[in-house]
């Protein structure tokens, strides 16, 4: 069963693949455009048909179907697929270009502008495919068969990582832990070749490119793709309208915490409560709410000396099938405090301990191969450290939050970041909000709350204060506000704490 995804879609035929603004597209009609665009990628290079060898083709196409051309006729030709992403400014791309050492370029009809610059600045070739209603006028090759030997083990994409903490970082996936990505949520989501999914996400990333993309690929559905995600666009607002309560069975949110208030008015527009998981770039999908059966949004906090109950998002469910996980005590004393499987985990009952925070550490087939030129970084890692903290409790893992900033120290008591921006987003005058642990001489760390207000709305710190004595438990309150016009987030709306903590306190 270890064949890339574009052998199975010979065999779907003429079902419909792909609905686009040009028009629909039948697994065949992709499967003989990919065929012919590989024909031609290969002349490029002047290589053998299937013999690239895992060099690197960046691609850089819109929400469409040739999206997915492009990505086959990388993988037929048999190079590496390197995704670029249409809103990335031009040094984003070069440097993606570059670090990758791509061999060769190749633009969708609209994206030819933006890339060829490019290729003519770093040398490179660039392959422009004809517009996406036209893709069967590529060229055809001779070619039908394509030399398969050993696929699991061959590289297959190098997705880049979304760059919150640092340069984005290259994640190696070869075609068997794409397909153990693939077929774990196929299986854990129940996918079918009945399933119609919507797809509005960016294509550069996990969640759009093998979630939305490669699973309704690999089981024969159909995906339709909107250029982008535009809630005032008429389509969509219709769309959820007419469907939601009734014809929809899966809604899904993850890649950051999914905020208390948009889980609430999501269930109250649609009737559905979000299904969160937890995953990224190096592993793809690690842990999730189950499809069927309670998703647990409810949180009882026990603070010392009162009892306080609240509901709040954050649970992303137990690891998925192949998915080993552990959260072990800081990296020092690497104490295992809970290890799961997708059948079960078992706590490390010791006094005191069971209930404790501490690193995920996660493993299975799905893990990346290596960080793409990055020596320094470790090869093939049996067990990775995610870099976020995590806690099992009521029978689920809760993400607190990224290890390095999330997780602030302030008088003896470990505060989840995540935990009181979820909070914080329930107040009637807040927009949008980071919080951020600033050093402190007496409390190690203080809590920050970087807030974005609502158009025409105050806010003081002593407001915020008696507000949140009524909502939070007393050590999470921020002790500082600061007010800001807009919080900077990176292109998949991810905060760099690192950087706000040194615009703000350095
Ligand atoms: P970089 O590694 O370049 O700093 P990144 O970690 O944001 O960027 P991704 O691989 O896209 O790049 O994101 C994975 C991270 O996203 C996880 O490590 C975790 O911090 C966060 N994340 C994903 N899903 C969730 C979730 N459901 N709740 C909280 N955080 C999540
Ligand atoms: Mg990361």
């Amino acid at each position: 069963n270890q064949k890339p995804v574009f052998t199975r879609a010979s065999a779907f035929g003429d079902r419909v693949a792909i609905i686009d603004s040009s028009g629909s597209h039948s697994y065949k009609q992709l499967y003989d455009s990919s065929l012919a665009l590989a024909g031609q990628i290969s002349a490029a290079l002047r290589t053998d048909f299937g013999g690239l060898q895992g060099r690197r083709i960046s691609f850089l196409c819109g929400n469409d179907a040739s999206y997915t051309v492009a990505q086959w006729a990388a993988w037929m030709s048999g190079g590496t697929a390197v995704p670029l992403y249409r809103k990335h400014p031009p040094s984003e791309l070069e440097y993606i270009i570059s670090d990758s050492q791509s061999s060769l370029l190749v633009a969708a009809h609209p994206c030819a502008e933006a890339l060829e610059p490019l290729a003519q600045k770093l040398g490179l070739p660039c392959l422009t495919m004809p517009p996406t209603s036209n893709l069967s006028s590529l060229n055809h090759t001779d070619t039908k068969e394509i030399p398969i030997s050993d696929w699991a083990n061959q590289p297959a994409m190098i997705i880049y990582t979304s760059g919150t903490t640092g340069r984005p970082k290259g994640a190696l996936h070869t075609h068997g832990s794409i397909q153990a990505m693939v077929q774990c949520l196929v299986s854990e989501w129940a996918w079918s070749k009945d399933d119609v999914i919507l797809h509005t996400l960016p294509l550069h990333h996990v969640h759009g490119i093998v979630n939305k993309l490669l699973c309704p690929l690999w089981v024969g559905a159909t995906c339709i793709m909107l250029p982008e995600f535009q809630p005032e666009k008429p389509h969509v607002k219709d769309f959820v309208k007419a469907v939601c309560k009734d014809r929809i069975r899966l809604m899904v949110s993850g890649s950051a915490a999914l905020p208390l208030p948009t889980l609430q008015r999501w269930e109250e527009i649609t009737g559905h409560v979000l299904l969160e998981r937890y995953g990224m770039t190096e592993i793809g999908m690690a842990l999730s709410n189950p499809l069927r059966g309670p998703r647990i949004p409810v949180r009882y906090f026990n603070a010392p000396g009162v009892f306080l109950c609240f509901t709040v998002s954050g649970a992303v469910g137990t690891p998925l099938p192949g998915v080993d996980v552990r959260i072990v005590m800081d990296n020092t004393t690497n104490t295992t405090i809970v290890e799961g499987t997708h059948r079960e985990t078992r706590r490390y009952v010791r006094s005191g301990l069971q209930s404790k925070e501490g690193e995920l550490l996660v493993r299975g087939p799905s893990v990346f191969r290596e960080y793409w030129n990055k020596p320094q970084e470790p090869m093939s890692p049996s067990l990775m450290m995610a870099g976020d903290t995590a806690v099992y409790k009521d029978r689920v893992y809760w993400i607190l939050g990224r290890s390095s900033v999330d997780i602030i120290k302030s008088g003896g008591y470990k505060i989840s970041a995540l935990e009181v921006e979820r909070h914080l987003l329930a107040h009637p005058h807040i927009r949008d909000v980071a919080v951020v642990g600033a050093p402190d001489a007496t409390w190690g760390q203080k809590v920050i709350a970087v807030v974005q207000l609502r158009k025409g709305r105050s806010l003081t710190l002593s407001e915020l204060k008696s507000w949140a004595r009524e909502h939070m438990v007393p050590y999470t309150i921020p002790t500082g506000l600061v007010l800001v016009e807009d919080i900077p987030r990176n292109q998949m709306g991810k905060v760099n704490k690192k950087d706000l903590l040194r615009c703000f306190f350095s």
